[in-house]
C-alpha cells in the first residue's frame, strides 16, 4: 500500500505519544490534521499561527525525528494554518509555512583546565557574582545560509563564508572581513557562518558580538579592574565574530585590546570574522597595525542586490511568511527599492500588514504608496561630508574654511552646527565626528553640541539657522 498523509501522520503520532506527556500530546498533536503528502513533504494543518509557533519552538526536534523515521533524511514538514475571513469575505484562507527545523542555539560549555592560571575567569556576559563559563554563542538561528539567498551581489562573500564555515581557522580567509552598506546582509551572513559552524562542529566555541557591545564590556572591565580577565575570556573562543567594527574607530583602548585578542586567536588557528560598513582601506581612525591585520585575510563586499536577487528575496520572504502576492506587486517593489534589503523586506512586511489589518486587497496602488514612503525615507540617510557641504553652502564658505583652525565667530558657529547635525543625523561617534570635521577631539564635539543647544534657546537668529538647516536634512 502506498503511503498516504494520514498513514504517515498516524505513525508519527504513535511515536510522538510515546515521547511526551499525555496532556501535551492531547493539546498540541491531536488537533493537527494531515493534509497532503507530496515527495518527501508532509503538510499538516494547525488551527492557528500561535499553534504553529508553539510547535516550532517546543516540538520541532521531536517532529523532525518522527518524520525522518517515516520519510527518510529528506523529510520536510509544511504547516498549513487555517485563518478566518481574509479581506472580509467568508472563504477561509490558509497560510503555508515551511518548518524551519532550527531550534534555539544551545549554550556551549567550555572546559577551562583546573590548572588554568585563571581559575576565577570572568565571563563578561554574566552578571557579576555568578560564576559561569557556559558561553552563549549569541547567534540568531534565524539568520542562516538556507535563507541567505545567493545572487551576483553577494556570491563572493557568501562562498567565502561557506568556506570558512567548512574549515574554521583552516582557510586563508582569516580574518574574513565582510563589508558593505546598510541593510545588505552583513549581520545575517555573519550569523549564518556561526550557525553553520555550530552545526558542523558542535564542539567549537563560537561567539557573536557587536563591536559596540564589545566596547562596552571592555570599558566595564577597565572600571572593575578586570581587563586581563576580559582578554583571557576572548582568547578562549574558537570562532569570534565581531559585527560593525567601524564602531571601533577613534576608540584606541578598545582597538588595543582587540589587537591582542586578535593576535592570540590568529596565532592559535582560531577563526575571526568581522563586518564593517566600509572596506578596510576606507576606515578612519583605526590604528594602522589593526588595519593591516584586517587585510591579512579576505575582504569580501556585499553589494546592492540586482533585480533578480531582489525578486527572489521578496518571494522567499513571502513564502516563509505563508503569504501569496501577485507578481506585479512583487515586481513593483523590487523595481523601486534597490539599495537596501532591510527596506525591501520592510516594504513587503508593511504591505502584508496593511492588507491584513485593513482587510484590504493588496493592489498596485497600495504597493505604490508603500514603496513611495520607503524610497523617501531612504533619501534621509546623510553623511558627515554631506552635512559639512550643506552647512558651508548655507553660510557661503567652503568646507576647508569650516574645518580650519580659525576662531572667527561665524566660522566657529558653522563648525559647531555641522558637528551638532552630524551627531543628530548620523550614527557616528563623537570621536569620529570630531576627526572628520577638522580633526577635533570628542570633547570639542560634545562642547559644540551643548553650545548649539544653549544658543537655540537664547538666540533667535541662531535658532533660525538650525531650523533652516534641519529642513535641508529631513
Ligand atoms: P546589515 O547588517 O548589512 O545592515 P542585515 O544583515 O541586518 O544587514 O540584513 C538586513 C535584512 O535583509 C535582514 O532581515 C536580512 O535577513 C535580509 N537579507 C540580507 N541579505 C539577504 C539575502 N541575501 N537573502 C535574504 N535575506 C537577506
Ligand atoms: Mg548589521
Amino acid at each position: 500500500m502506498s503511503n498516504t498523509a494520514s498513514s504517515i501522520w498516524n505513525n508519527c503520532l504513535a511515536f510522538i505519544e510515546d515521547n511526551i506527556q499525555p496532556q501535551a500530546f492531547k493539546t498540541w498533536f491531536l488537533p493537527i490534521k494531515p493534509v497532503r503528502l507530496a515527495d518527501n513533504a508532509l503538510s499538516i494543518q494547525v488551527p492557528s499561527k500561535f499553534f504553529y509557533e508553539w510547535l516550532e519552538e517546543h516540538y520541532v526536534k521531536l517532529l523532525k525525528v518522527a518524520l525522518r523515521k517515516e520519510l527518510g533524511a529528506n523529510a520536510k514538514l509544511v504547516y498549513i494554518i487555517k485563518m478566518e475571513n481574509k479581506y472580509g469575505n467568508n472563504e477561509s484562507f490558509t497560510e503555508k509555512i515551511p518548518s524551519s527545523n532550527r531550534s534555539a542555539m544551545a549554550p556551549q560549555e567550555l572546559d577551562v583546565p583546573i590548572t588554568s592560571k585563571n581559575p576565577e575567569l570572568k565571563n563578561p556576559f554574566v552578571i557579576p557574582g555568578i560564576r559561569n563559563i557556559k558561553i552563549e554563542s549569541q547567534l540568531n538561528p534565524n539568520y542562516n545560509f538556507d535563507n541567505f539567498l545567493e545572487g551576483d551581489s553577494n556570491r563572493l562573500a557568501r562562498s567565502a563564508g561557506m568556506a570558512v564555515a567548512n574549515k574554521p581557522g583552516g582557510t586563508s580567509f582569516n580574518p574574513l572581513m565582510i563589508f558593505g552598506g546598510v541593510g545588505l546582509g552583513k549581520t545575517h551572513l555573519a550569523h549564518a557562518i556561526g550557525v553553520e559552524i555550530k552545526d558542523k562542529y558542535p564542539e567549537k566555541t563560537v561567539l557573536y558580538i557587536s563591536a559596540e557591545k564589545f566596547t562596552q564590556q571592555y570599558i566595564e572591565s577597565v572600571k572593575k579592574n578586570t581587563r586581563n580577565d576580559f582578554i583571557h575570556f576572548y582568547q578562549l573562543i574558537d570562532v569570534l565574530i565581531i559585527d560593525d567594527v567601524q564602531f571601533l574607530s577613534g576608540k584606541s583602548g578598545t582597538q588595543d585590546v582587540f589587537f591582542h585578542i586578535f593576535n592570540h586567536l590568529h596565532q592559535n588557528g582560531k577563526q575571526v570574522i568581522l563586518t564593517s560598513d566600509k572596506a578596510p582601506v576606507d576606515m578612519q581612525d583605526i590604528e594602522q597595525r589593526l588595519l593591516s591585520r584586517f587585510k591579512w585575510g579576505l575582504s569580501a563586499e556585499l553589494q546592492s542586490p540586482d533585480y533578480e536577487t531582489r525578486v527572489s528575496i521578496l518571494k522567499n520572504k513571502l513564502y516563509r511568511d505563508g503569504v501569496e502576492m501577485p507578481d506585479e506587486i512583487i515586481d513593483h517593489v523590487a523595481k523601486n527599492i534597490k539599495t537596501n534589503i532591510r527596506e525591501l523586506e520592510g516594504a513587503i512586511i508593511s504591505l502584508i500588514a496593511q492588507s491584513s489589518f485593513n482587510k484590504r486587497e493588496v493592489t498596485l496602488d497600495l504597493a505604490q504608496q508603500v514603496v513611495e514612503k520607503f524610497v523617501k525615507n531612504t533619501k534621509r540617510e546623510v553623511s558627515i561630508d554631506y552635512i559639512q557641504k550643506v552647512v558651508s553652502d548655507y553660510f557661503e564658505m567652503d568646507v576647508a574654511t569650516l574645518q580650519s583652525k580659525t576662531r572667527k565667530r561665524h566660522i566657529v558657529q558653522a563648525r559647531q552646527l555641522a558637528m551638532f547635525f552630524a551627531k543628530k543625523f548620523t550614527k557616528a561617534s563623537l570621536a569620529s565626528i570630531g576627526s572628520q570635521i577638522g580633526k577635533r577631539d570628542h570633547a570639542t564635539v560634545l562642547h559644540a553640541c551643548k553650545t548649539v543647544d544653549n544658543l537655540a534657546e537664547t538666540d533667535k537668529q541662531f535658532k533660525k539657522y538650525i531650523d533652516d538647516l534641519t529642513k535641508k536634512f529631513t
